[in-house]
This record gives C-alpha cells, structure tokens and sequence, in this order.
C-alpha cells in the first residue's frame, strides 16, 4: 500500500485543470466580527456537478489506460460521487454504471442518470455496496473507483485546499467534512505542505463518529449506517488510505448535531446568499465549537457542496434560527 503524498496532490492539480472550476474564496463581515476571526469559506458548492467530489473522479479516470476506458468504470455512492463518476466518465467516453441506495435524494439519482449513468439500485440498511461493486467489477471487467479509499481520489480532494492556500496564504486552522476521509486526507496532505503551522480539523455528525473513535482508538472502527441529515457522510468507516493520512496529518476530529448543521446552513443562506447541502456544513458547525480558540486566527472552511433538494431545504430550515442567534 502507497500512501499518497502531497506530490500526488500537486499532479492531480496539473491532470485536472481546465476540467474542473477554480471554486471562490468566500468571507463574511458578519461572520468575521462575531467571531473576531478571519474566516475564508472554500465554495466547492460552486464545483462542476455541486461538490468537491468532481475532483477526485476527475483525476482517477483521467489516468485509466485506453483498455479500462473501454470496459469502463463502477462506482458505489449515496450521491455526489456518482455523479461525479458519470460525469467524468461522460467527458471522457467511457461507460459507467453507478450503484446508488434506494433512499438517495431523488436530485443526486435524476443528475447521475442525467449525465448517461446506467443506475444499480440498493437498499443501504440491509445490503453491501462494496460487496455489489466488487461483484460486477469483477463478472464485466468494470475499473471501481471507491468514493474515497483510493489514493487518485484522495490527491484529486486535496487540490480544493490546495487552490485554498494558494489564494489565502497560511492558516492557523483548517475544518474539512468528513465521511469516509478522502476530502480530510487530501486537504490535511495539502495543509502540510503548504501552511506547516495550519490545525487540521475534520468534523462528523454526531450519529456517526467513526472517524472520530478511529482517531483516538488507533484503528478503523466499524459502525451501523448512521442516522443523519449529512447524507454525504453516511458512511460506515474510515479507508485503510484515508485513515493512514488522517492518522498522521490530522490535529483532532469532532462531531456535530443535525441541529447545528441546519443552522450553519440557515446562516449561509441568509446571510451570504449560498445554498449548500447539510453535509458540506459539517466545517463551519465545527469551527463553531473552536470559536473561543479561533479568536485572533486565520481559519479554512470548507463547504463541500451544494446539491440539495429544494423541498427538502426549505424544510430542514423551517422552523430554525441562524447559528450566530446568540
Ligand atoms: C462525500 C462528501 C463529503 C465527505 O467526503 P469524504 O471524502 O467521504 O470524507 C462531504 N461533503 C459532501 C458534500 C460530500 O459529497
């Protein structure tokens, strides 16, 4: 096994441009005069299909052979990443097939099986995804492409803080979603590498703090499909990838309440105008919780994405107050 390292970041980087949107740098007065900080907002809520993810399948397919492109790629997901995956395949002729849960949001389904996807249905309770990847990787000859544990994707998320560095500078602290850890392995490689100095934080729902008991236990611990509204962090465990990089790289993982997610995404709407999925608010919730610590500092936020169903959005932020109410 091949850790990536921030050299694989650097490639990526060159392999991806021009596919992919050099996504802006956000800020808030507001924001910054509540909490007496600077605070840079990464808008990969504005990349090519509403997420990061884009990058990382970018990166992977872009380096198959002439012969995997043929066959074509496979890819387990809950949303973002098959889009992602069917997108890039698209853009570089090769036939995709995307297994997706039963209970995906109908938007993420539709815009997969818009970009020309072939779709494998599963039921996410009761079923094993990978299990079902690997099965027909192997009967078709399909390439999988894992939605985080692989060290092309991994490289490909960590050219967002990358492109976060470069256009800000140093950080004094840096607070990434997180799910199964390619965006946190990739952007803590970056930080690394770029701002030496920069807290890397990865933050969970609280329903699903895996990476968290991971973290502190010193292996990959398991647990059932947690119940939250970060459906883009659904995910059951750590890779053995992200997990070796997250082990090394990164400061502290925290968790968050559903709550306090809606709030952040409450605050982005009303104040900064952004539509952002309840999962890509998982940062800002945990910078929130530093704030005291944050005071003074220059701090990274990244906002992973923005594919949300609309009726759904406005429903989760019914009845809600913004997360700078006090
Ligand atoms: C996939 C996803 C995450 C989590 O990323 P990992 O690489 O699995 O940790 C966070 N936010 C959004 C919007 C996602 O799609």
């Amino acid at each position: 096994m091949i850790i990536p390292t921030y050299d694989d970041v650097l490639d990526a980087s060159e392999r991806i441009k021009g596919h992919v949107n050099k996504t802006p740098v956000l800020t808030s007065r507001t924001l910054n005069d509540r909490l007496e900080a600077e605070v840079y907002f990464k808008g990969e809520n504005y990349q090519r299909v509403g997420a990061f993810k884009f990058r990382g399948a970018m990166n992977a397919v872009s380096k198959l052979s002439d012969k995997e492109r043929k066959k074509g790629v496979i890819a387990f997901s809950s949303g973002n990443h098959a889009q992602a995956i069917a997108l890039s395949a698209k853009l570089f002729n090769v036939p995709a097939t995307i297994i997706m849960p039963e209970d995906a949001p109908a938007l993420k389904v539709a815009a997969t099986a818009g970009y020309g996807a072939h779709i494998i249905k599963y039921n996410r309770y009761t079923e094993d995804r990978e299990h079902i990847g690997r099965q027909l990787a192997a009967k078709h000859g399909y390439v999988l492409i894992p939605p985080y544990d692989h060290p092309d994707v991994i490289a490909g998320q960590g050219t967002s803080a990358k492109e976060l560095f470069e256009e800000v500078g140093e950080l004094d602290a840096l607070f990434v979603p997180l799910g199964g850890g390619g965006l946190l392995s990739g952007s803590a490689l970056a930080a690394r590498s770029l701002s030496p100095g920069c807290k890397v934080f990865g933050v969970e729902p609280e329903a699903g703090n895996d990476g968290q008991q991971s973290f502190k236990s010193g292996s990959i611990v398991h647990i059932d499909t947690p119940s939250t509204i970060a459906d883009g962090a659904q995910t059951q465990h750590l890779g053995e990838y992200t997990y070796a990089v997250i082990r090394e790289n990164v400061d502290d993982i925290l968790t968050v309440s559903d709550e306090e997610l809606v709030e952040c995404m409450h605050f982005l709407a009303e104040r900064m105008k952004l539509v952002v999925e309840p999962t890509a608010c998982l940062g800002f919730a945990g910078a929130l919780l530093k704030k005291r610590e944050l005071v003074g500092k220059k701090v990274g936020i990244i906002l992973s994405g923005g594919n949300v169903d609309m009726k759904r959005y406005a429903t989760l932020i019914l009845g809600t107050e913004n997360c700078l109410k006090n």
